[in-house]
């Protein structure tokens, strides 16, 4: 089959569209899914560049999110039948340790993702556990497969920071940091359904004005304003209650000196460097909480969906390549043009 694949980390320049081998036939609870597109994410850029011990071996095939049609499936499964399209959850747990048990398969011992640990998205097929795909949802008009593919992993993931870890409650103030950013803006509008205030940032403007589109109800550019300054004026000197803050490093300091008293800030991630400095006196004495959060369980997985199929958190596509413009399309997304997803639609 074909797919695009890193031949070793280091940049874009090791990255082609080659000829693989197909992936083993599904196995006990396993699908087969034969893929139609599949989206971009920023984990996909650090697999790339390199991360501590990944990939485990080359080539090694990108993309953790996708949607298509189930080619096969294993002895065992019956929740889905070829022909089925589905969504994947692009997070891979074993389903049997104390955390799967307890129903946190986002801390699960030997939790992988889709194109980090296990081979990616970006190919013709893939095989995954069965309980990783749900059927597309259908909705008028129907979802193209671009949307499906961009739908999973920022939808999932921005459910857990704002509905679980920071559980926002209607009616609070909640800032979104650099809203062109995929869980960002879906951090945003999952957010606004919960019933909150929204006051997103961005360096562009173009970008703030199609946040407001979308539901902010406040927009901040970050590149000429002092954020915390301003939010402090929109929130009557207050601070917002809950922070989403995706950025880290440059954006740490701002984000607490945003937050009110008893507020919590929320984090999946740095895409401006991984090491925060926190200010201890502020931390305790207005009691801030700091939420690490990735990925999401099984759960959160379903409501994602649930939502999706009652016509809310429809994926917002930036830009769609095919298969062979797959590294112009990372190169898009490193370049930090877009406002929602990137994808990659797949011949099959
Ligand atoms: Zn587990």
């Amino acid at each position: 089959m074909k797919a695009f694949v890193l031949r070793a980390t280091g940049g874009l320049e090791h990255t082609v569209v080659a000829e693989v081998p197909d992936p083993a036939l599904p196995g006990p609870g396993e699908v087969r899914v034969a893929l139609r597109a599949a989206a971009l994410n920023h984990l996909d850029l650090f697999v790339i560049r390199g991360l501590p011990g990944l990939p485990r071996a080359f080539p090694h095939i990108l993309g953790a999110d996708g949607a298509g049609v189930i080619d096969a499936i294993g002895p065992g499964v019956s929740a889905v039948q070829p022909g089925d399209p589905v969504l994947i959850n692009p997070g891979i747990s074993d389903y049997t340790c104390e955390f799967c048990r307890a129903g946190e398969h986002s801390l699960c011992v030997d939790y992988g993702i889709l194109g980090e640990h296990h081979p990616g998205t970006l190919a013709e097929l893939i095989t995954v556990p069965a309980h990783n795909v749900r059927r597309v949802p259908k909705l008028e008009p129907a979802l193209s497969w671009v949307e499906a593919a961009a739908f999973s992993l920022v939808s999932l993931t921005a459910w857990r920071m704002v509905v679980t870890r920071a559980a926002v409650q209607s009616g609070e103030w909640v800032l979104v940091w650099g809203i062109g950013g995929g869980v960002s803006l879906a951090a945003m509008r999952i957010a606004k359904l919960r019933g909150a205030r929204v006051i997103a940032t961005s360096s562009s403007d173009a970008k703030l004005a199609r946040a407001r589109e979308l539901g902010a109800d406040f927009t901040l550019n970050h590149q000429s304003l002092k954020i915390a300054r301003e939010v402090r004026a929109l929130t009557g000197k207050r601070g917002v209650d809950v922070v989403v803050d995706n950025v880290g490093e440059t954006t740490w300091a701002e984000s607490l000196r945003s937050l009110a008293k008893g507020g919590r800030i929320v984090t999946c991630g740095g895409t401006s460097g991984p090491k925060l400095v926190t200010d201890v006196r502020p931390l305790f004495w207005h009691q801030f909480s700091i939420l690490g959060s990735t990925m999401g369980n099984a759960a959160e997985y379903a409501a994602v969906v649930e939502q999706l199929g009652q016509g809310h958190l429809r994926p917002v596509v930036d830009a769609v390549y095919p298969l062979e413009g797959a590294r112009e399309a990372f190169e898009r997304l490193d370049r930090g043009e877009q406002i929602g997803k990137i994808a990659v639609t797949i011949a099959g």
